[in-house]
C-alpha cells in the first residue's frame, strides 16, 4: 500500500536524515509525549537527543558548524517531529527562525558570534514581535528603542514568546525612530535587536524580565512567556544587520519561512491523528463489525487521508519554491492556511472516531485535540494568510482592461 505523505525526488542524504529523525520520533518522543504534556514538563532528554542529531543546526551553513540543509529537509524533519509531539517542533521552530534571520541579514561579526553556538544548540533562539495589544497588526508595535551613545535603551512589553524562558538569544522587534523623521511609515521605523540573556525566569539581564510561563490549553512542555523591557541597554552592534529601520522586513522574511514550518507541523499532527483514527477504527466493534467496516467511518478515513496528502503536497511545494531562490509568500501563505485548517479537521474526525474514549486523557487524540488550534493562530491567523494570498493574487492577475 502507498503510505501517505511521501515526497518524491529526495536525495540519499535527505532520505537518511528523515529516516533517522523518524526513528528518533517513534522511539524517543511518541512513547513519552502525552505523559510529559499532561505534566507540562519541558522535554529536556528529547532536546538533548535533537542536539546530538544536529537538528539545531540543520539549516545553518556548514562553515558555521551546521548541516547546511535546505528548507525542504528542515520542513520534512519538522513534520516528523510534530507527528510525535507538536511542542517539540515548537522548541526548534523559533530557534530556526532566528538562525535564518541571522544567516540572511546578520553582519559578519553577528554570524561568527552566534551561528556556530546556535548550530551546536548551545545558544537557543526565540523571536518576539507580538505585544499585549497586538499580534496581527505588527505595524502597531509600541515598544521603543532610543539611542544613547553607543547603546540603545529599550522599553516596552512583549507577549507570547515561544521559548521565552529557555532561550538565550531573543530577536526583538521594536520601534526605533532614530534617523527616521516624523511621518515615516511604521514598518520603516522598526529595528530587530539581538538580545542575549540568561535562561530562566525573573530578571534574566538588567532591565529584562521574563515573568513566568503562560498557562495554555495545549502546546504544553514548551514555555510561552511575556517579556518586559525596562531600561534594557543593548549595544549598537546588536542591531540585526547593523542598520536600524530594517526590522520589519527582516522579521517578515523570518516569518515567511516560519509559515512553511507551521504548515509542516500541521501536516505532522494530521498524520498522527490519521494513524490513531485508522488504527482505532479497526479495533473498535459496533453492531457486529469493526467500525472501519461502516461506510460512514471509511468515508471519514478517506477524507482525512486526502487532506493529509493535499496539505503535504502544498507544504513541499512552498519549501521547494523558497529553496529555488524564488519568492514564496503566496505558496507559504496557502500551505500554512490549508495545512492548519485541515489539521484541525483531521484531528476532529479522529476524535469522533474514538467516540467517548477520545475524551479520555488516556488516549493520545485528546492531546492532539488541544494542540491543533495553536496552528490556526501562530505565524499569522487564517485571516492574515488570506489577506496575503488575496493581495498576491491581485498582483499576479492584475486586470489589464
Ligand atoms: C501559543 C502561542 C505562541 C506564540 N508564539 C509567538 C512567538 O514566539 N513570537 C511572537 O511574536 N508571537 C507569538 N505568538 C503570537 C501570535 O503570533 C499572535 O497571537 C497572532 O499573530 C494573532 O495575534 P493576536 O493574538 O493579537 O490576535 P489579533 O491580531 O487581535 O486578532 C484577533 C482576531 O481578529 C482577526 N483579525 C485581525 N486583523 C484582521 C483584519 N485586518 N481582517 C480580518 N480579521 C482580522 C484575527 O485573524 C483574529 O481572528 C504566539 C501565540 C500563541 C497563542
Amino acid at each position: 500500500m502507498a503510505r501517505l505523505a511521501q515526497t518524491a525526488g529526495l536525495t540519499d542524504i535527505q532520505r537518511e536524515i528523515l529516516s533517522t529523525v523518524r526513528d528518533f520520533v517513534d522511539k524517543e518522543i511518541i512513547p513519552v509525549a502525552t505523559e510529559l504534556e499532561h505534566r507540562d514538563e519541558y522535554p529536556q532528554a528529547i532536546v538533548d537527543g535533537l542536539k546530538e542529531l544536529g537538528l539545531f543546526g540543520l539549516m545553518i551553513p556548514e562553515e558555521y558548524g551546521g548541516l547546511g540543509e535546505s528548507l525542504l529537509t528542515y520542513a520534512l524533519c519538522v513534520e516528523e517531529i510534530a507527528r510525535g509531539w507538536m511542542s517539540v517542533s515548537g522548541i526548534i521552530n523559533t530557534h530556526f527562525i532566528v538562525a535564518y534571520m541571522l544567516k540572511q541579514h546578520g553582519t559578519q561579526e553577528q554570524k561568527d558570534h552566534f551561528l556556530p553556538r546556535m548550530a551546536a544548540g548551545e545558544v537557543r533562539g526565540a523571536f518576539s514581535m507580538s505585544e499585549p495589544g497586538l499580534g496581527s497588526d505588527v505595524s502597531a508595535i509600541t515598544s521603543k528603542a532610543v539611542k544613547d551613545g553607543d547603546e540603545y535603551v529599550l522599553n516596552g512589553q512583549k507577549m507570547w514568546l515561544t521559548n521565552g524562558g529557555t532561550s538565550t538569544l531573543v530577536a526583538v522587534l521594536v520601534r526605533s525612530d532614530e534617523g527616521h523623521p516624523e511621518g515615516t511609515a511604521p514598518h520603516k521605523s522598526m529595528t530587530t535587536f539581538l538580545v542575549e540573556k540568561e535562561p530562566g525566569f525573573g530578571e534574566v539581564r538588567p532591565g529584562l524580565t521574563i515573568p513566568g510561563k503562560i498557562d495554555k490549553m495545549g502546546y504544553k512542555g514548551v514555555d510561552t512567556t511575556e517579556l518586559i523591557m525596562d531600561g534594557l541597554r543593548i549595544p549598537a552592534n546588536r542591531v540585526l544587520g547593523g542598520v536600524t529601520g530594517r526590522g520589519f522586513y527582516q522579521m517578515m522574511d523570518g516569518v515567511e519561512v516560519g509559515r512553511v514550518n507551521v504548515a509542516a507541523r500541521g501536516c505532522g499532527v494530521a498524520q498522527r491523528a490519521f494513524e490513531l483514527g485508522v488504527s482505532y477504527a479497526q479495533q473498535r466493534h459496533t453492531f457486529g463489525k469493526a467500525i472501519a467496516q461502516h461506510q460512514a467511518i471509511q468515508f471519514k478515513l478517506a477524507e482525512m487521508a486526502t487532506k493529509v496528502e493535499a496539505a503535504h503536497a502544498m507544504m513541499v511545494n512552498a519549501a521547494r519554491k523558497k529553496d529555488s531562490g524564488e519568492r514564496n509568500d503566496l505558496e507559504a501563505g496557502m500551505a500554512k492556511y490549508l495545512a492548519s485548517e485541515y489539521c484541525k479537521e483531521v484531528v476532529e474526525d479522529a476524535f469522533r472516531i474514538h467516540g467517548g474514549y477520545g475524551f479520555s486523557k488516556e488516549y493520545e487524540i485528546e492531546r492532539l485535540y488541544r494542540e491543533a488550534p495553536m496552528l490556526l493562530i501562530g505565524e499569522g491567523t487564517a485571516e492574515i494568510q488570506k489577506m496575503i494570498i488575496g493581495r498576491r493574487l491581485l498582483e499576479e492577475y492584475r486586470f489589464q482592461g
